[in-house]
């Protein structure tokens, strides 16, 4: 049973910013944890991103924070009083906006500082006093060096997404910076699982935590449509262009694995007609903040990104995910389809199952906790006529004549050594490119180019898919952290 914010008895300048954010009733994991905060206690807390955990944390520390708030300029009588660690700069942004939404009628300042971004305006910013401070944890640690901030004063600490934070290898920093705060404090954990790892992080920074699970953090939406198809690494691009043309679906986020394969494949979908942006963590900052504003405003349909973008990314309406490959951590797998179905909406979420990825098939299936029945895929039939204009025409895409599609791209799919004799794969070029049997574009860091077309991506991408670039070889395996406990304090 939710409840109204109205019980809570905010402040003023929160309750009305609530009110204007149009949240009717408290979500779960806010009914919970908000009462637990105001009460000054740590929480160790459990909850799926989109469940409205920014504003379960965020609120009561405001809340809290009243009795400080005044309206002078000096940045003295605005020391930083509240530190939210997040691992990702996209996962910084957001919830920094969250906060200062939250905060916005309210004499309390937030600011937002994070890597890959010039030090200059975020050092200005924390000059000028902020009583909320988000912050990537390497990034902080760059302005505590530089003396630009100091937290000395703080006393609440947020770690979101401490398991991410884990696996990325920010324990060390985490530690650091925990030493600069003052023992007396409320911290709050929130992670996905609660591992061997995350446990012990509990136990070394929190005290008499209270746990709140709002819902198993490896169960899947129940909202989202879930597909497994077996396809072959050659036919996924085919795979995907078919499902998005059949479902007419307007948006996808498609996932890969690597940081290589996700520009390879933007730059190839897109050179397929399709209006495309990747995201990964070899972007830079601008960059990242670029593409998610492109896929937003609508101006993409396809964003291509690793994990970087599993989680936390609060965008409203993305009625798929791809994974065009298989997540290598089956939680992953969860994150990521956790980006369709939101709100209650219906989402669908499509995996390409290559015969490779049997046993990472297997743990998602140990992690949801249910049989994944692989599908075949049907491909649309295709079988190529010579037009008026010398070219084959397939009825629905068109290549130069002699060239054809990449193997396996026509007919039902078959496993490979059913196949049809066709000539040996080649490099097929789409009859809007310039034919090229190499494409020097893969040696060089993806760049999106002006998207030429207005139709509906995938209707004016009336070409086939050739080879995709299947599973790279370039995926590095995740961090350990337990070592890193040992060598710490
Ligand atoms: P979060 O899990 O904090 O990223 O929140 C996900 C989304 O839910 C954000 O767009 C919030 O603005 C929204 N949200 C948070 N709390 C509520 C609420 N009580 N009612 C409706 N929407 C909410």
């Amino acid at each position: 049973m939710t409840s109204s914010f109205s019980k809570l008895s905010l402040a003023e300048p929160l309750a009305r910013a609530v009110a204007e954010m149009g949240y009717e009733s408290m979500t779960p994991i806010q009914e919970q944890a908000i009462p637990v905060v105001l009460q000054g206690r740590d929480v160790m807390g459990a909850a799926q991103t989109g469940t409205g955990k920014t504003a379960a944390f965020a609120l009561p520390l405001l809340q809290r924070m009243m009795k400080h708030e005044n309206a002078s300029t000096s940045p003295a009588r605005h020391p930083v009083r509240a530190l939210v660690l997040l691992p990702t700069r996209e996962l910084a942004v957001q919830v920094a906006e969250q906060v200062k939404l939250y905060a916005q009628y309210t004499n309390l300042h937030s600011a937002v500082v994070f890597g890959g971004m010039d030090m200059k305006p975020q050092t200005l910013e924390l000059k000028k006093g902020v009583e909320v401070l988000v912050a990537t944890p390497g990034r902080l640690l760059d302005h505590i060096e530089a003396k630009n901030t100091v937290l000395n004063q703080v006393e609440y600490v947020v770690l979101d997404e401490a398991d991410r934070m884990l696996d990325i290898g920010f324990l060390p920093d985490l530690q650091r910076i925990l030493s600069y705060l003052p023992k007396q404090r409320i911290t709050l954990l929130f992670s996905a699982t609660f591992s061997p790892e995350i446990k012990r992080l509990a136990s070394s920074y929190l005290q008499d935590p209270v746990t709140i699970e709002v819902a198993r953090s490896n169960a899947a939406a129940s909202t989202v449509e879930q597909h497994f198809y077996s396809v072959s690494a050659d036919d996924k691009r085919r795979a995907l262009h078919q499902i998005l043309k059949q479902r007419e679906l307007k948006q996808a986020f498609v996932f890969v694995n690597s940081k290589l394969g996700c520009a390879r494949l933007a730059r190839s979908l897109e050179r397929e007609g399709l209006k495309t942006t990747a995201l990964h963590g070899d972007k830079s900052q601008d960059e990242r903040l670029k593409a998610l504003e492109a896929f937003k405003s609508g101006e993409v349909d396809l964003l291509v990104c690793t994990d970087v973008a599993a989680r936390g990314l609060d965008i409203k309406d993305v009625p798929a995910v791809f994974n065009f490959d298989v997540p290598f951590n089956a939680e992953d797998y969860v994150h990521r389809i956790g980006r369709t179905g939101r709100a209650g909406a219906s989402g669908l979420a499509v995996s390409f199952v290559a015969s490779s990825d049997t046993r990472l098939v297997t743990d998602i299936e140990k992690l949801l906790g249910s049989k994944i029945e692989l599908e075949p895929l049907e491909f649309e039939e295709d079988r190529p006529r010579i037009s008026e204009q010398g070219r084959i025409n397939d009825g629905r895409r068109m290549y130069r004549e002699g060239e054809g599609p990449s193997e396996g791209s026509g007919g039902v799919a078959r496993a490979p050594r059913e196949r049809t004799g066709r000539p040996e794969r080649r490099e097929y070029t789409p009859h809007r490119q310039p034919a090229a049997s190499r494409d020097p574009f893969f040696d060089q860091p993806y760049e999106p180019s002006t998207p030429a077309q207005t139709q509906p991506a995938w209707e004016a991408a009336a070409k086939a898919s050739p080879a995709g670039s299947g599973v790279s070889a370039n995926i590095k395996p995740k961090k350990k952290v337990a070592a890193l406990f040992k060598t710490s304090n």
